[in-house]
């Protein structure tokens, strides 16, 4: 049997770890006005651009202690197997995030330290994240330039990339910046406000809980697939 090949496009924060860890680093380590930022943003008032450069400038924390935090991020128990899932079956698994690639790395090798192969090599696409002294120096690699949605992460653009040479495109996520994708996605597998948002606008999507779910939507794609 053929197997078709998919691009699958993740999101990271409450898709694959349990929480939003730029949230939570903010919460430990930020000046206080950063939940003010955070109104603005939620009034639409700034950009997922425009509210990072403005918050992560308070966060002061030793790296040391961000490591700590860092290492107790919990991720989804079921996220290895699926990434083995897509390496046996070549699909391509991209990771991308408007959080910060520092973190986003040493979670993943946390994550997948049981694991060889490609299947602890998965791309990500994140926001740049560099400590000069007890500071944190931000970078936005991935298209700001020419990205007219305001992204941290342009995640159209790398969609667009990305997916060519695929037969099938997936996107995982929970949020608004995977409604972009999710709008023109063959398959969306949706959790809170991505299901709500996708409901709103009347994008087919499946829900998931965890990624055993993930797992089952994907077999079950390849066994109705005929060609
Ligand atoms: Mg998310
Ligand atoms: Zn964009």
């Amino acid at each position: 049997m053929q197997i078709m090949k998919l691009a699958i496009f993740c999101d990271f924060d409450d898709t694959i770890t349990r929480i939003n860890v730029t949230d939570t680093v903010l919460e430990r380590f930020a000046d206080p006005s950063w939940r003010e930022i955070q109104e603005d943003w939620l009034a639409g008032k700034l950009s997922a651009r425009e509210v990072l450069q403005k918050q992560m400038p308070l966060v002061t924390v030793e790296p040391g202690e961000l490591d700590a935090l860092i290492d107790s991020v919990e991720v989804d128990p079921f996220f290895g197997e699926f990434a083995v899932l897509c390496a046996q079956n070549k699909h391509g698994l991209y990771i991308l995030s408007d959080g910060f690639d520092y973190w986003i790395h040493k979670i993943l090798r946390r994550a997948l330290s049981a694991y060889n192969g490609s299947a602890k090599n998965i791309p990500v696409f994140a926001c740049g994240l560099n400590f000069e002294r007890d500071k944190a120096a931000i970078s936005f690699p991935y298209f700001p330039q020419g990205c007219i949605h305001g992204c941290a992460t342009c995640k159209p653009a790398l969609f667009e990339r990305l997916k060519a040479g695929a037969e099938k495109s997936v996107v995982i996520g929970d949020g608004l910046s995977d409604l972009l994708l999710a709008r023109n996605a063959d398959l969306v597998l949706a959790k809170n406000g991505l299901r709500e948002f996708c409901d709103r606008e009347g994008i087919a999507s499946h829900a998931f809980h965890d990624f055993r779910d993930v797992l089952q939507t994907i077999k079950t794609l390849k066994e109705n697939y005929h060609d």
